[in-house]
């Protein structure tokens, strides 16, 4: 068991560093989150420096490189914010992967090369109005007819949603009841019958597009399948991946409210001295690293077990379980630090308790992967529906 990070990890590690450093991203967080507007001037960068896509097969301009790297990378740019980090997060662990292992020839060709350059993105697209948690449930509807199928339904929170190019969406096929109806197809963002709902208005997260998908009567060739129904079970395997980034986002949010917090008490003074001095500033900053390293460890388990392929289902649900729980009280326990400027928007601590807040649930709550991890420890599945 090896727990230091390669000298190609490092290097990566100290490349984002200096580049934030000398993109001044500290700044640029605090204009997003004020602005709400995505940093859309990264992309051409993080292209040029093969950070989208790292992950994704080289034969189609990705990377090939082990699922850790872009956790790590997640995790460094999340420190400044996660809409800094966004676009590293969507090409290497979102549904671009499902379309990278599951996907057709056509399908990659036409997909990879454009997320790797930047031009494409693909949002993932399972959630509806009336089916969250319950997933299987859902009711969007793909009908075969002809060479096609036609796509009727409703998406809600959808990451991306407007923005990116594709969609992943999980329909139910032909009508067949429960989980085995489930498959997953692409929609093209200009494809007729396809509209938006009105921009999401979250708590923090500010800047990241999000929004309702209305599909009426869109008409879907049948080479845009990506997970026939009866495959569900693969779909939500690619899903422990996008488990795994999801956490990586905790571990740099909550990172940068450690640094943060450190930075302010050594700065700022009470009764004569730098409030560091007092153990009970201390401590918790103790606290918030130790959870911080917990956390971490969880996540780099889950990621490295993946390799270039998928992290256990076990491992990649205790890792953001885990995480989603830590990144808020370590950046509650940041605000505490700051006292009164801790409320303030003009200190970067209660932005960051905003941000971390978003991970519990997107992506799957903390209750649904603590019933996932139940259902692992005690080797049976609990159904959850009524009378069951
Ligand atoms: C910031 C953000 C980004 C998101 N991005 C996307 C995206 O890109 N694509 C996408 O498809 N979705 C996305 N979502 C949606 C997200 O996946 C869902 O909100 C989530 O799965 C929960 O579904 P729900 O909101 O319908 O809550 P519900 O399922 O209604 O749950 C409400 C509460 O009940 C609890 N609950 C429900 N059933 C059980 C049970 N059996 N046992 C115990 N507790 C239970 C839940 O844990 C939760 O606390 C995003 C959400 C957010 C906040």
């Amino acid at each position: 068991m090896d727990f230091s990070f390669s000298s190609e990890q490092q290097m990566l590690i100290e490349t984002l560093r200096t580049m934030g450093k000398r993109e001044n991203f500290k700044e640029l967080a605090a204009q997003i989150d004020s602005t709400g507007e995505f940093p859309h001037h990264l992309m051409k960068k993080y292209a040029e420096m093969g950070l989208l896509g790292m992950t994704l097969s080289s034969e189609y301009g990705g990377g090939g490189r082990p699922a850790i790297e872009a956790i790590i990378a997640i995790e460094e740019l999340a420190k400044f914010s996660p809409m800094i980090a966004a676009a590293v997060f969507e090409s290497n662990v979102g549904p671009v992967r499902v379309i990278d292992i599951f996907g057709t020839e056509e399908q990659k060709k036409s997909i990879i090369p454009g997320v790797c350059r930047g031009e494409l993105s693909v949002s993932v697209s399972m959630t509806e109005p009336e089916a969250g948690s319950d997933l299987t449930s859902l009711s969007t509807t793909a009908i075969e007819h002809g060479d096609t199928y036609i796509l009727n339904g409703r998406k809600a929170f959808i990451t991306g949603g407007g923005y990116a190019s594709h969609y992943l969406v999980y329909s139910r096929f032909d009508n067949i009841p429960g989980y085995k109806g489930i498959g997953g197809l692409i929609v093209e963002k200009d494809m007729p019958g396809f509209t938006f709902g009105k921009q999401e208005e979250y708590m923090g997260l500010r800047g990241m597009p999000s929004c309702d998908l209305i599909f009426e009567d869109v008409v879907v060739p049948k080479e845009n399948v990506v997970v026939k129904p009866g495959d569900f079970r693969n779909l939500m395997l690619t899903f422990d991946i996008e488990r795994c980034g999801n956490a990586a986002m905790c571990l740099g949010v909550a990172g940068g409210a450690l640094e943060e917090a450190k930075i302010y008490a050594q700065q700022r003074e009470a009764f004569g001295r730098p409030i560091c001095e007092f153990q009970a500033v201390q401590f918790p900053v103790v606290d918030m690293a130790m959870k911080l390293d917990a956390a971490r460890l969880l996540v780099y388990r889950a990621a490295t077990g993946a390799g270039q392929g998928l992290p256990s289902i076990y491992e990649s649900a205790m890792a953001k379980c885990f995480a989603n729980e830590m990144v808020v009280d370590v950046t509650n326990a940041a605000m505490e630090v700051y006292g009164g400027y801790g409320y303030s928007k003009e200190f970067p601590a209660e932005r960051m308790l905003r941000d971390g807040r978003a991970w519990r649930v997107a992506g799957g709550t903390i209750n649904m992967l603590r019933i996932t991890m139940a259902s692992l420890i005690f080797g049976r599945r609990f159904d959850q529906r009524k009378g069951k």
